[in-house]
C-alpha cells in the first residue's frame, strides 16, 4: 500500500508532494515566523539562538549534493573527535596536567617523612605541606577544565553524529522504513547516541587520566626501586590482564544484547503508541501489556547479564590489587629492616600502588561505559553503512523541465527479487494523460505508481521521463516534478500553512490561498481559529479524514509538478466529503500527466485511459468506452461494481 510506506517513520519523504529538500533555507525562515512548534525557533528566542550559534563551531553543513552518500568515513570514535581539534587538544592538555599533578601528592609524602620527619627539618616539612596544598589546587583547576572540556566535546561531537544519522536516513529510500522498525532506529539516535556521550563527557577523559596514571605510576615506581617494583608490577599485572581479557569479550556479547534489547523495547513501545486506536478498538490493551512486560524482561535480563559480568571483574580487580599490596609490605618491609630502602620510600611506594589500583577500579567502570558505547558504535556504523534502495547516481543530472511524457520499458519488479510483482510491463504515457490502474487488490497497481515516482528502482526493465531513465536525474529535480498523494495523507503538527506549503515552504500566500479555493478548502479555513494559522494536531487529528485528503491535494498544487501519481484512498467518506474530494483531484490533474491508482471506477471512468493490471501484468488498457466493448475482464468487474453500487 502507498499509504504505509509514505506515512512510515520517515514521515516526510513521501507526504504529499515530494519537495526534495529543496527550499529547507527558506522553509526556515518561513517558520520561524510563523512560531509554532513545527515552525522551530519563536521570534523572540531567535536573537538569544543567534548569539548562541555564532559562538559555536560551524554545523556540518548535508553534503552537496544530498542524495548522493558522502565520501563514507568510517564511523570511529577517533573520526568523531578529529571533527573538533582544538577543544580535544585543550581536554588533551588539561588531561595531562591532571595525572602529572595527582602523581606529585606521594612523591611530597616521601620527601616530608624522609627529609622533614626522619631528618627533623621543619622547614622541609612545611614546603613539602605546602607544595602539597598548591599541587591540590593545580589539580582543581586542570580537573575542572578537563570537565568543561570534554563536556564540550561530548556535546558537539553526540550532536554531529546526531545530524549525520538523521542526514543519513533522510537520504535512505522507501525499503529502509518498510523492513526496518521504527522503534529501532529511534534507539540509535537516542539511546545509542547517549551512551557515546556519556563516554566522551566524563569516561573517555578519565581512561586516558587513568591510563596514563598507571604509565606514570609504573614509571616512578622502577625509578624508586627496580626490583620492587618489577616483583610487584609481575605478581599484580598477569592476573589483571586475563581478568581484563575475559571481561572484554564477555561484555561485548552483554552489551550487543543490552543495545539489542532496548531497541526490542522502543520498537515495543512505538508501536503500542502508533497503533493505540486500533489496540483499544479490539480490547487488546492486556495482551499487548504482557508483550510489553516481555521485551522488558529481556531487557532486565540483558542488564542483569552485564551486571553479573561487573560483579566478578569488580572485586576481582579489587582482590589481585590487595594481594599485591600484601606482597609489597611484606618485600618492602623487609627491605626497609635491611636498610635497602627508607620508611619513607616504603610509604610512597605503597601510596604509588594505591594509586596504580585506584585507575584500575575505576577502569572497571569505564570500561563499562567503554563498552556500552563500542557496542553502540558498531549500531550506528550498520545504520550508516546502509545504503539508499533508490541511489543516485554520480553522474545524474537535473531533469530539464517536463512536459510529463511517462514510459515503462520491460519492467519487472519484486520487493524480494525471488518473488516479482511486476512481470515485463510496458506503457506509454502521453503528456497530459490521465491513467488509471484498476484492478484486483495486491495485483501490484500501488508497486507500478512507486516506479512511477522512483520510490524503488525496477529489477530490469527502465523507467524514463521525457526520455530519461530516471536513474540517470537526480533525486531532487525528479521528485520537484513528480508530486506524489499518499492513500493515507500524513499530516505534521504545524499549522495548517505549514502544511499546505510543506513541499515548497517559501511560497507566496497567494498561491497557498489560490491551492485552498482549488481544493475547496476555504470553509476549512474560514472555520479554524486562526485561519491558515490554525494549528493542526500531531498526524492530523484534528481534522477530518476528508479534511486530511484535501490538505494533501493542496500540498501538490503548491508544489504544482508536472507529473502527479496518486494513490486513492480507500477510506470511504460520505457523499458531500467524497464529492468535494473528487472535484479537488480533477482540478489538480487538468494540464498534468497523472497516474492514478483508482480504488472506485467512478474515478477509473473518468480517466483518458484504464490500465487493468492482474497478478503483475497489464491484462487490458483502454478508455472506459473501450474496456466496455471489449467485454472482457473490465466489463466483468464494471459490472459487478455497478450491480453493488447505490449510484
Ligand atoms: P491494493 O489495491 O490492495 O492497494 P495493489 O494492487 O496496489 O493493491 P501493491 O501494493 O502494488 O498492490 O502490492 C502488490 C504486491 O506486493 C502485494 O502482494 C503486496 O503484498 C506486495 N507488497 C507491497 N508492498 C510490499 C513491500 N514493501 N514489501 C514486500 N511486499 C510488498
Amino acid at each position: 500500500m502507498f499509504g504505509g510506506g509514505f506515512g512510515g517513520p520517515g514521515g516526510g519523504p513521501g507526504s504529499g508532494a515530494i519537495g526534495g529538500m529543496g527550499g529547507v533555507g527558506a522553509g526556515r525562515r518561513d517558520r520561524q515566523q510563523s512560531g509554532t512548534p513545527f515552525a522551530g525557533i519563536p521570534p523572540e528566542l531567535a536573537a538569544g539562538v543567534a548569539r548562541l550559534e555564532s559562538g559555536e563551531p560551524p554545523h556540518p553543513a548535508p553534503n552537496e549534493p544530498f542524495h548522493q552518500r558522502p565520501g563514507t568515513t568510517r564511523l570511529t570514535l577517533w573520526s568523531l573527535l578529529a571533527n573538533r581539534p582544538a577543544v580535544l587538544a585543550t581536554a588533551a592538555v588539561a588531561v595531562l596536567a591532571e595525572a602529572l599533578l595527582l602523581q606529585a601528592g606521594p612523591l611530597l609524602v616521601q620527601i616530608g617523612i624522609d627529609h622533614g620527619i626522619v631528618a627533623r627539618d621543619v622547614r622541609v616539612l612545611v614546603a613539602a605541606a605546602v607544595a602539597f596544598l598548591a599541587a591540590v589546587a593545580l589539580t582543581a583547576v586542570a580537573s575542572g577544565v578537563r570537565i568543561r572540556q570534554s563536556g564540550r566535546l561530548a556535546a558537539y561531537v553526540t550532536r554531529d553524529l546526531r545530524v549525520r544519522v538523521f542526514s543519513h536516513l533522510q537520504r535512505l529510500s522507501l525499503d529502509f522504513y518498510t523492513t526496518e522498525k521504527a522503534g529501532v532506529t529511534m534507539t540509535r539516535m537516542t539511546s545509542d547516541v547517549e551512551a557515546l556521550q556519556q563516554l566522551l563527557q566524563e569516561g573517555f577523559a578519565q581512561f586516558l587520566i587513568q591510563g596514563l596514571t598507571m604509565v606514570v605510576v609504573t614509571a616512578v615506581l622502577v625509578h624508586y626501586d627496580a626490583e620492587l617494583a618489577a616483583i610487584t608490577l609481575l605478581l599484580v599485572v598477569p592476573p589483571l590482564l586475563a581478568l581484563s581479557i575475559w571481561f572484554r569479550r564477555a561484555a561485548d556479547l552483554g552489551y550487543n544484547r543490552q543495545r539489542d534489547a532496548i531497541a526490542a523495547l522502543f520498537s515495543h513501545l512505538s508501536e503500542s503508541l502508533y497503533g493505540v486506536r486500533v489496540i483499544t478498538a479490539h480490547n487488546q490493551q492486556t495482551r499487548n501489556v504482557v508483550e510489553h512486560r516481555e521485551v522488558v524482561g529481556a531487557y532486565r535480563d540483558a542488564n542483569d547479564h552485564t551486571g553479573r559480568i561487573n560483579a566478578v571483574y569488580g572485586p576481582g580487580t579489587s582482590v589481585i590489587g590487595l594481594l599485591g599490596l600484601a606482597a609489597l609490605l611484606l618485600i618492602g618491609g623487609r627491605m626497609v629492616l635491611r636498610d635497602e630502602l627508607t620508611i619513607g620510600e616504603l610509604t610512597a611506594f605503597v601510596l604509588y600502588l594505591n594509586a596504580f589500583f585506584q585507575p584500575v577500579q575505576q577502569l572497571v567502570q569505564l570500561y563499562t561505559n567503554y563498552q556500552q558505547a563500542r557496542a553502540a558504535l558498531g549500531k550506528l556504523r550498520g545504520l550508516l553503512g546502509t545504503v539508499p534502495g533508490v541511489p543516485e547516481s554520480p553522474q545524474a543530472i537535473p531533469l530539464p523541465p517536463a512536459s510529463g511524457r511517462i514510459e515503462l520499458r520491460d519492467v519487472t519488479f519484486g520487493y524480494t527479487p525471488s518473488r516479482p510483482v511486476l512481470r515485463d510491463v510496458s506503457v506509454h504515457i502521453s503528456p497530459g494523460e490521465t491513467i488509471a490502474c484498476v484492478g484486483p487488490t495486491g495485483a501490484g497497481k500501488s508497486t507500478l505508481a512507486k516506479l512511477v515516482a522512483r520510490l524503488y528502482d525496477p529489477d530490469t526493465g527502465t523507467v524514463l521521463i521525457d526520455g530519461h531513465d530516471l536513474r540517470d536525474v537526480t533525486l531532487d529535480s525528479l521528485h520537484r516534478q513528480i508530486g506524489v498523494v499518499p492513500q493515507e495523507p500524513f499530516l505534521f503538527a504545524g499549522t495548517l500553512r505549514d502544511n499546505i506549503a510543506f513541499a515548497r515552504p517559501d511560497a507566496p500566500l497567494a498561491e497557498i490561498e489560490a491551492a485552498v479555493d482549488a481544493v475547496g478548502l476555504r470553509d476549512l479555513v474560514t472555520r479554524s481559529p486562526d485561519g491558515l494559522d490554525t494549528l493542526l494536531h500531531e498526524r492530523g487529528q484534528s481534522v477530518s479524514s476528508g479534511e486530511r485528503q484535501l490538505i494533501a491535494l493542496a500540498r501538490v498544487f503548491v508544489a504544482a509538478p508536472r507529473v502527479v501519481v496518486l494513490d486513492e484512498a480507500t477510506s470511504s467518506l460520505d457523499l458531500r466529503s467524497e464529492l468535494r474530494v473528487e472535484a479537488a483531484v480533477q482540478r489538480l490533474l487538468e494540464g498534468r500527466t497523472a497516474i492514478l491508482v483508482a480504488h472506485r471506477l467512478s474515478t477509473a471512468r473518468r480517466a483518458d485511459r484504464i490500465l487493468l493490471i492482474s497478478d503483475g501484468h497489464i491484462l487490458e488498457s483502454g478508455t472506459h468506452d473501450e474496456l466496455l466493448t471489449l467485454n472482457a475482464h473490465y466489463a466483468t468487474m464494471y459490472a459487478t461494481w455497478q450491480s453493488h453500487s447505490p449510484a
